[in-house]
């Protein structure tokens, strides 16, 4: 593959230095500080904020997270702000759900590039004030979202081979994500909550035209979910069967996120870890949603168990997913401080 022929970006060779010497911090969940803003339809909208949204739509936007990296940008930058001052050496855009695909559900498909470009130039600047107070240098994760539609599975149990997406629909839309994250200042791109092996190599695929353009690769992390408890992704997929399906990506991190917390995660990141050759990344949940839905896991828990990854030498870099909060990820970063990060085979 000629996009392996690439020099690397000068932003891969400095994580890959910093990663051989200390475990890194990822951030932890962005939905929940969100939602903490008690935002409303007109906040979504930017009503009043000076950044109302220029594309049209008559869809309702509350909700729409990814939309506020537009409409209201101080506030999103704020959050990533205050990760990167809780220990975070790469924080995660705002553009999970950024592509045509996501954003069809709010008439949004025109907006994509700039909701790619506006969410790494956001977040960039976080990482540039953060940088100008303590000194440490900060790398922006493009988020590339699964999606809500899957290529492997039929949605209609009476039609199996039907599919309400394709390889080639999503790499177009995957690719105009990318190149709005890469044109946003991108340091990483983070494909990530991988449920279907097929829509990741799609983004992967992605990732590699757009590399081709600009002449130089960038590091990737890929970071599947594994649900169910007999340890498959929901297109079937051990951890060891996944790592080879995305091996040739030669991503920067293979990993898992979300899903049924640390505890659970355990098993599947030491097989994955068994296998890969690359820093391995783990980002859990905190812990199992209660009855209402939300997560109660307290930040010294979540680090506990998140250590003892960091003990049984299984990580390269660590962080939270649903659930945590600032002071989860701070606690991680304390809790992993005394271990060396994995040592590569
Ligand atoms: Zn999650």
């Amino acid at each position: 593959m000629l996009t392996q022929t690439l020099p690397r970006s000068a932003a891969f060779a400095a994580i890959e230095a910093l990663s051989r010497q200390r475990i890194l911090i990822l951030d932890g969940a962005m939905g929940t500080q969100i939602q903490q803003l008690g935002l409303s339809e007109d906040d979504f909208l930017g009503h009043g904020s000076g950044c109302a949204c220029r594309h049209a739509t008559d869809h309702p936007q509350k909700g729409n997270n990814d939309l506020l990296v537009l409409t209201q940008p101080q506030a999103i930058e704020e959050i990533h702000f205050r990760y990167a001052m809780a220990g975070a050496d790469i924080v995660e855009t705002n553009t999970f759900s950024a592509t045509t695909i996501a954003q069809a559900d709010y008439g949004l498909e025109s907006a994509v590039f700039d909701l790619n470009a506006a969410g790494a130039r956001v977040a960039r600047a976080a990482m540039d004030r953060a940088e100008a107070t303590d000194g440490r240098r900060r790398f922006v994760a493009g988020a590339v979202g699964p999606t809500n539609r899957t290529a492997s599975l039929s949605p209609d149990v009476n039609d199996p081979g039907f599919r309400a997406v394709t390889f080639d629909d999503l790499r177009t839309a995957y690719g105009q994500q990318v190149r709005g994250l890469i044109a946003g200042g991108a340091d990483i791109l983070l494909i990530e909550t991988i449920f279907d092996t097929l829509n990741a190599k799609a983004a992967i695929f992605a990732c590699f035209e757009a590399f081709a353009e600009r002449g130089e690769r960038l590091p990737v992390m890929i970071s599947g979910t594994i649900t169910d408890a007999s340890g498959r992704t929901l297109s079937g997929q051990t951890p060891t069967a996944f790592w080879h399906s995305v091996a040739h990506a030669r991503p920067f991190t293979v990993g898992l996120n979300c899903a049924l917390g640390a505890s659970a995660m355990r098993p599947h990141l030491a097989e994955l870890a068994g296998v890969a050759p690359c820093a391995i990344c783990a980002y859990p949940n905190a812990g199992l949603p209660n009855a209402f839905g939300q997560y109660d896991e307290t930040p010294d828990r979540t680090a506990a168990q998140v250590a003892e990854f960091a003990r049984e030498g299984l990580v390269n870099v660590v962080g939270g997913c649903c659930g945590t909060t600032p002071d989860h990820i701070r606690a991680i970063a304390e809790a992993v401080k005394p271990f060396p990060p994995r040592a590569l085979p």
